[in-house]
């Protein structure tokens, strides 16, 4: 669960970090008003989880409370990267050519099996580009997960970046982000910039702050931060029917299958068969015939969706009972586009039985999930191909 920059500093708060003053605003007029209240320049800030808000135009730089309300109006409302900001944070701004930028960052790194510790003297923009470049400018050294990074390992990182002003409280804040970190199942914890002043003391401006979604049960008190307007509809339509379900970008197959591994390799499958997946939809074990009816609705909803792909192997699962909910979805008028599917083992014959009553050629069996991959994957891209001739005529 990604937070947003007022959440993950509130957080590194709680750990001592020493953070920037800000309140989070609604509308220009409280924008204004905490504007008044600092008697001081502020920054507004879009709360919107993406990074790279400043290059957007998301993070503007107000003298005076007018000017502050101005670029809330600006801001509040603005889209960056398809997300609507409803939200900023007004921050009590600082003279960042007074001080120096830096990046601290925590992460969860596959390579090492453990966490890595990153310090960058070149703060304040994309680390990512930093990284890309210039890549022996960041610092990287392996925080164990069970003592956690000790004072005297964090001035050494500190040294290596070439930080300089306080460093105790630089390496401070350093080991302040790590325990944050590892309290919080963070898989990821970022200060970019850290702000150090004229004095060298560090100021943390903003923060990237993620959770493990694995570990929410840990953190139950977070659980109002979850933002659904943050997901896809069709992905907060499938967490209500309990579905594992992804939207993909760019895809015309829909997918459904039973297990992860069965879904991975259709997804797999329909690549190989030259389409692209547009979902990726676990249905679970065992599922009935409604289940499987649910499934299909919400595919056939995504208008991405030209043919869709099941595949089932009939364990737990019944194939009768697949038939059945996709059977029930074409009774209803809710499947309207291709199923072609491959539904083997229990029940299998039941199945074919019922398909064959119902004898529509909206719904194919095939013997393997090759073919019926390869025929989903022709019919998607046809109407694909159909629709696209479609706009350009319409131009
Ligand atoms: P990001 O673009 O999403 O990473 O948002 P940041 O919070 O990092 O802000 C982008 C840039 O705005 C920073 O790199 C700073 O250069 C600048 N900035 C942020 N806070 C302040 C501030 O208090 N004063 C000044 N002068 N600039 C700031
Ligand atoms: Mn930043």
């Amino acid at each position: 669960m990604k937070l947003h920059e007022y959440q993950g500093k509130e957080i590194l708060r709680q750990f001592g970090v020493n953070v920037q003053e800000g309140r989070v605003a609604k509308t220009p007029d409280e924008v204004r008003q905490i504007a008044r209240d600092y008697g001081d320049a502020v920054v507004v800030k879009a709360q919107v989880h993406v990074g790279g808000r400043g290059k957007a135009g998301g993070v503007k730089f107000s003298p005076t409370p007018d000017k502050a309300y101005e670029n809330g109006e600006k801001i509040l409302g603005m889209d960056i990267k398809g997300l609507t900001v409803n939200k900023v944070l007004v921050t009590r701004a600082v003279d960042i050519d007074a001080g120096v930028e830096y990046y601290i960052g925590m992460i969860v790194d596959r390579n090492v099996q453990s966490f890595t510790l990153m310090a960058s003297a070149e703060g304040g923009v994309d680390i990512e580009e930093v990284a890309a470049e210039t890549p022996e400018k960041i610092v990287h050294y392996r925080v164990d997960p069970i003592t956690g990074l000790r004072p005297y390992e964090a001035r050494a990182v500190a040294i290596q970046a070439g930080f300089k002003g306080n460093l105790n409280k630089i390496a401070d804040m350093m080991v302040k982000l790590s325990q944050a970190a590892l309290a919080r199942d963070a898989v990821l914890v970022e200060i970019n910039p850290l702000f150090v002043d004229a004095s060298g003391t560090p100021l943390a401006l903003d923060t990237k702050f993620e959770i493990d979604d694995n570990a929410m049960y840990r953190h139950k008190d977070l659980a109002d931060w979850r933002e659904m307007e943050a997901e896809h509809p069709l992905e907060i339509e499938a967490s209500k029917y309990g579905f594992a379900y992804v939207k993909l970008d760019d895809g015309n197959v829909g997918v459904l299958g039973n297990g992860a591994g069965i879904v991975m390799t259709s997804l797999d499958v329909v690549n190989r068969a030259g389409a692209k997946p547009a979902n990726f939809l676990d249905i679970g074990g065992g599922a009935k015939a409604e289940i499987v009816y649910n499934a299909v609705k919400l595919v056939s909803k995504d208008t991405d969706v030209k043919a869709i792909f099941i595949n089932i192997f009939g364990g737990i699962t019944r194939a009768d009972e697949v038939a059945k909910g996709v059977i029930q979805a074409l009774k209803d008028g809710i499947l309207t586009k291709p199923v072609r599917m491959r539904i083997a083992g229990t029940a299998e014959e039941e199945a074919k039985a019922l398909l064959a009553e119902v004898n529509s050629p909206l719904i194919q069996m095939y013997p393997n999930m090759f073919d019926a991959a390869a025929e989903a994957a022709k019919e998607a891209n046809a109407a694909s191909a159909a629709a696209s001739t479609k706009t350009v005529e319409n131009k």
